[in-house]
């Protein structure tokens, strides 16, 4: 091994990733006095919350996480803590299918026979099986076809590995009512946690990709792409599961030296889903003018949420905020299915979806649209995929990578967290402050 080694590269914790379980971390260690030192592989904080400036218009733009789902205690704490605001974003659920329009709540049938059904099962199993075996029949069609879009999209999971138990959990604690957005955006918050770490001492090195991790008892040094060696006497490795899961050779990817088999095996059980987001900001919002009204026969000022049977199925405003922003989301395995097509193809998939909803022509849309950005996180180095849904051994895994490697690797992410906010930047704090009290201890 040949690397430079630089005297200040010392520190008592070295987190790998400035993320959002990383940066809560640091948040906490540097708090209670740990000099941190957190290496990030991205010229940026927050990892997969990544909140952009445009300045087309637009004072913000997520082009990852983007709501806070539910009134989330740790999450709504930092934000009260850091006098960050931030707003409802409940909002009405549109449905197009087969070229009408329908106005729901929910649109999942025989939803509460489906509940009493998970309640019964004894052994898990994926939500696919399930639902073969609990409801073949013809009747059910329409509900075997919104269970499946629902997996795929909302837990971007693939409905033949996603375990029926954690989705039932999932289900029973939604609450739509509390859905809130960021003023600022999600990066605000990333900026706070990162600022107080620094006030503590904490530092935070960007462009700083991660290759080898040397370990021993009490000992551990990590080595970068550039040949640079960190050193402390123990490490969170706070990267998403994508790429723990990838080959060693692949960019991004970590390898432990001696190896750490359980953890490297084990890793694999998590799901890692996929997603493609879309953001197409336009001259005006054509979904509440009088001709949509007209050729619709819906007037559609208050639509939230669309979901719709074509090829970027799931749209949304920014209502209750007026915007003239169209988010467009591919989930599960349609967009595992598109990884590999281009920025421009995803885009032009968008821009007929739109068009054939709202039946308007394709050339007048592209006129309209101000900004486009297709956000294939699947395919980005050192994210690898959307996040974490539980597969039927799960659970289990997370029980062996929530315990540290001899005291001295530890690991963090929303991939590590247990109850009902899976997949959450919640999920990324608590596992952040789990494994900061456990260390402190
Ligand atoms: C499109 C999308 C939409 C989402 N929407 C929502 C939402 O509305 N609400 C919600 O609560 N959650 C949402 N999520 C999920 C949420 O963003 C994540 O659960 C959370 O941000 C994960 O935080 P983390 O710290 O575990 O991982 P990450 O945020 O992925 O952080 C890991 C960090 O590790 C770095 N890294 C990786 N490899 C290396 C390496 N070799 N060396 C150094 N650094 C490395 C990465 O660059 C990254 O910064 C969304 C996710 C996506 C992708």
């Amino acid at each position: 091994m040949v690397c430079k080694i630089v005297g200040m590269n010392n520190a008592d914790i070295l987190i790998i990733g400035a993320g959002a379980a990383g940066l809560m971390a640091a948040y906490e260690l540097s708090k209670a006095g740990k000099k941190v030192i957190i290496l990030e592989a991205l010229d940026r904080i927050g990892g997969r919350a990544y909140t952009l400036h445009t300045g087309s218009g637009l004072a913000t733009i997520e082009l990852g996480a983007e709501f806070v789902h539910g009134d989330l205690p740790i999450t709504l704490g930092l934000l009260k803590e850091a006098g960050i605001k931030y707003n409802l974003a409940s909002a009405s659920m549109w449905q197009y299918q087969k070229g009408e329009f329908t106005a729901d709540e929910f649109f999942i049938e025989h939803w509460d026979l489906l509940i009493t059904r998970l309640n019964q099962l004894k052994q898990d199993m994926s939500i696919n099986a399930f639902m073969q075996r609990e409801f073949s029949d013809d009747k059910y069609e329409t509900m075997r076809e919104s269970v499946r879009k629902y997996v795929s999209g909302y837990d971007t999971a693939d409905p033949q590995k996603a375990s029926c138990f954690a989705l039932l959990n999932e289900w029973q604690h939604e609450d739509e009512s509390a859905q809130h957005r960021i003023v600022g955006g999600y990066g605000t918050l990333m900026n706070y946690l990162a600022n107080e770490c620094k006030a503590n001492s904490g530092e935070i090195h960007l462009n700083t990709i991660v290759k080898d991790i040397y370990w021993e008892p009490g000992k551990v040094s990590a080595i970068t792409t550039g040949g640079i060696a960190y050193h402390a006497t123990k490490m969170i490795v706070a990267v998403p599961p994508g790429v723990l899961q990838a080959p060693t050779q692949e960019r991004g990817a970590i390898a432990f030296h001696p190896l750490i088999t359980e953890h490297s095996d084990t890793i694999q059980q998590i799901g890692f889903g996929s997603v493609i987001k879309i953001l197409l900001e336009f001259d005006e919002a054509f979904w509440e003018n009088e001709q949509t009204k007209a050729t619709t026969g819906h007037d559609l000022k208050d639509m939230g949420f669309l979901l719709s049977d074509e090829d970027v199925p799931t749209w949304w405003t920014q209502f209750p905020e007026r915007s003239t922003l169209l988010t467009g989301w591919l989930g599960g395995p349609e967009a595992e299915a598109k990884k590999d097509f281009s920025e421009d193809e995803i885009l032009m998939q968008a821009l007929q979806s739109i068009s054939n909803i709202f039946k308007l022509g394709i050339d007048d849309l592209k006129q309209g649209l101000r900004y486009g950005q297709v956000v294939n996180w699947t395919t980005l180095p050192f994210t690898r995929g959307s996040y974490a849904y539980d597969k039927v051994n799960s659970p289990a895994a997370r029980k062996i990578l929530n315990n540290p490697v001899n005291s001295t690797v530890f690991f963090a992410g929303e991939y590590l967290y247990d109850g009902p906010a899976m997949g959450t930047v919640e999920a990324a704090f608590t596992s952040g402050k789990y494994v900061a009290e456990r260390m402190l201890k």
